[in-house]
């Protein structure tokens, strides 16, 4: 017997706001709402997009962003450009609908602007006794959607908790 049932969870990234922030978003989530959209035009999305992870979920929530209207949005990912899993085509794909690749960068807080995220501030993972700190929105009253994307799992409920 062959079980194909996919991974039907997602990981966290566990930071404080993760959970509470209203726009704090897992990527798979998204991009599911986004397909079966009947209308485009009427699905939310923020100005200002900081996607954390390097697979084809990241790639594909910060294209369908930009599309959709978004004026900065920005993958940032805790290794090498190459290292993304995202294959050549796809972060080709990002760059030239204008997305902003971030590498060698990991996230360490999730700023809170009321009950918004108004930023994400990441710590550099290479050269790490480098005083280097970048924050991808750096304005705490400027509302930034965050996408996770880091990755996907088992759901433990699913098949009865046997998968
Ligand atoms: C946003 C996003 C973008 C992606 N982009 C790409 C891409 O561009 N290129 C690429 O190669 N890959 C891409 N991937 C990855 C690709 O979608 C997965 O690798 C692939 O879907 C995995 O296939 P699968 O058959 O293992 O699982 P799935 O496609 O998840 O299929 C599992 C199926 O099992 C069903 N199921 C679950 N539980 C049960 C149950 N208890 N009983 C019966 N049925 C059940 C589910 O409903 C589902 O239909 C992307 C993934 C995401 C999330």
């Amino acid at each position: 017997m062959f079980l194909g049932i996919g991974l039907g969870s997602t990981n966290k990234l566990g930071l404080p706001g993760e959970k509470d922030l209203a726009n704090v978003i897992d990527a798979v989530e998204y991009i599911a709402e986004l397909r079966q959209a009947k209308d485009l035009a009427r699905l939310p999305v923020g100005r200002r997009v900081v996607v954390i992870g390097g697979g084809m979920t990241a790639v594909d929530a910060a294209v369908q962003s930009k599309r959709l209207g978004a004026e900065v949005v920005t993958i940032v990912y805790r290794r090498g450009v190459e290292q993304m899993k995202a294959s050549a085509f796809e972060r080709e794909l990002a760059q030239t609908n204008g997305v902003v690749i971030r590498p060698w960068a990991q996230p360490i807080a999730i700023e809170g602007h009321g009950e918004t995220a108004s930023g994400v501030l990441f710590e550099r993972t290479r050269e790490r006794t480098a005083s280097w700190s970048a924050r991808a929105a750096p304005s705490a009253s400027r509302p930034t959607w965050v996408f996770t994307a880091i990755g996907q799992k088992a759901d433990g409920a699913t098949l009865g908790g046997i998968a």
